[in-house]
């Protein structure tokens, strides 16, 4: 079988590295090689800022409605290959075909739909006083940087990209070396949508050579990061002294608290997918499950049971509930944070084990999902995120302590509050270390509204106006007068 040579995407044409550097690219559900990507150096970062660079000029001016009839075009164009692109992104990240045909790929179009309308809506501020009326505009920045992870490959790429093009800017993206395919496929989907040459480029390779290039580029004027934390200080201590705008989302250690009184069903039904969903690879994930006294032996029993009735498989399969991890050297990373949990005393309940698929995926990096009890709060499975398929459950006795335990970690992306007394529900959201937080629900994601996390999980918000303020900069103009 042919390899598929995955070229970047630089000036409105498809084009192999000037360094003709070439990486691998495996399936994780079997271990083969199946296509080869550039490693862009430092000549081909270079030829991609400067084709950003050029298109610059004529992309800002282009009417706002002219960029959304591009952004639609594209969001048509993703739903129409919606098939190839499901296909694609599951061999390529071991997602199970399920999850990218209702998470991922959808996303995706929406991703662009979505900026390309409410950027119409967008309004910059002005400010009236005696003598003089201040108009604040909000302006491009320039050739801007879009870098993100491996888990929601397509989903997280066009959640900056699309922004970061309808506020005027001009883009390179690089998506991780990990999962590149549906990058490429974006890229072929960009030449038929007939986007200006240069607005966006697409390029490829690993983090410390094409990466690295980037960020530190002179030209590059904001860099939006999706990724992990050490990545994350990487490249804030690196840019801080270049004065480039940086928004960066990343990792999570999500507690998700549940309280007696919830809608047990809905409860465990959600848990089971805020757990599990992507293999636990979604940094919104709750991996810590803090459960109230009263309930936390019926849960256990229920949410164990329930956990080894999943099915982990074939990614093509439609019945797999679980595919693969992405890749061998995160299957180690887990399977490495789980014999470190066994070493601190962890009760490994369920799962804690490689599963053997056989036939095509008899080569794959599989693991069972996995239950752990009985560890303290500040052992490291407790403090450190793992985004596989592995929660840890803990027991509290008072609101009070389930804040303390949640609020005791580096990271606070996310939460989720299972209660139905709405005067705790109010209180336990308000008080937790969190960008996001769920009552009653897990992932229930509305486009308009800020995401992000604190503590180590970031810095800067996107979504909504959001992403539009970070995509600009504004020039306030005076405009003075006096009266007649
Ligand atoms: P990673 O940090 O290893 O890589 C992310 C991206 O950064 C890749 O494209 C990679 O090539 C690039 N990169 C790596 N080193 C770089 C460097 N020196 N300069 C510039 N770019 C560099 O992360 P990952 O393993 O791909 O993704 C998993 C992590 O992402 C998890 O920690 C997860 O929680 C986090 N994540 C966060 C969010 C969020 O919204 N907060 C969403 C998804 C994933």
């Amino acid at each position: 079988m042919s390899l598929i040579r995955i070229l970047n995407y630089i000036d409105g044409q498809l084009v192999p590295p000037i360094e003709n550097d070439w990486l691998d690219n495996r399936e994780p559900a079997t271990g083969e090689v199946y296509a080869l990507l550039p490693q862009s150096g430092s000549a081909t970062v270079d030829a991609a800022v400067q084709s950003a660079n050029r298109a610059f000029a004529g992309w800002r001016k282009t009417p706002l409605e002219k960029r959304a009839k591009y952004l639609f075009k594209l969001a048509d164009l993703i739903e129409q290959h919606a098939d190839q692109l499901v296909q694609a992104e599951s061999r390529d990240n071991g997602k199970t075909i399920k999850q990218a045909a209702l998470v991922d790929i959808p996303r995706a179009a929406t991703n662009f739909r979505f900026f390309a309308a409410a950027a119409q809506g967008f309004a910059s501020e002005s400010y009236h006083n005696d003598g003089s009326w201040n108009v604040t505009l909000r302006q491009p920045l320039g050739p801007v940087v879009c870098i993100s992870p491996w888990n929601l490959p397509l989903y997280l790429l066009t959640w900056k990209i699309a922004p970061a093009l309808m506020m005027g800017n001009c883009v390179i993206a690089k998506p991780s070396e990990v999962t590149p395919l549906t990058a490429w496929m974006l890229s072929e989907l960009a030449c038929a949508a007939e986007l200006p040459a240069g607005v966006l480029n697409l390029i490829h390779g690993n983090g410390s050579v094409t990466g690295n290039a980037l960020i530190s580029h002179p030209q590059v004027k904001a860099i939006s990061f999706t990724g992990g934390t050490t990545t994350g200080q990487h490249i804030a201590s690196t840019v801080a002294p270049l004065f480039k705008k940086t928004s960066f989302e990343l990792g999570g250690k999500n507690p998700n608290l549940i309280f007696a009184d919830c809608d047990y069903s809905r409860m465990l039904e959600t848990t089971i997918r805020s757990s599990f969903s992507n293999q636990g690879q979604i940094c919104l994930c709750g991996s810590r499950i803090l459960v109230e006294d009263a309930i936390y032996d019926r849960f256990l029993s229920d949410f164990v049971a329930r956990t080894q009735n999943l099915k982990v498989g074939d990614p093509q399969d439609p019945q797999s509930d679980l595919g693969a991890v992405v890749s061998a050297a995160h299957f180690d990373k887990i399977m490495n944070a789980i014999s470190k949990a066994r070493q601190l005393g962890g009760n490994i309940l369920c799962g804690g084990h490689p599963v053997n698929v056989p036939g095509r995926c008899a080569q794959g990096c599989f693991i069972a999902p996995t239950v752990i009890v009985d560890l303290p709060q500040s052992c490291l499975t407790n403090q450190e995120e793992i985004f596989g398929p592995v929660v840890t459950v803990q027991r509290f006795h008072s609101t009070e302590q389930a804040l303390q335990i949640a609020n005791d970690v580096p990271y606070g992306l996310s939460a989720s509050v299972w209660t139905k007394d709405m005067d705790r529900a109010l209180s336990v959201a308000e008080q937790i270390d969190a960008g996001v937080v769920w009552v009653n629900g897990w992932l229930v994601r509305d486009l308009r509204t800020p995401f992000g996390g604190v503590k180590h999980s970031g810095l800067g918000r996107e979504g909504g106006v959001e992403s539009f303020h970070f995509w600009t900069q504004t020039k306030n103009v005076c405009l003075n007068y006096s009266s007649v």
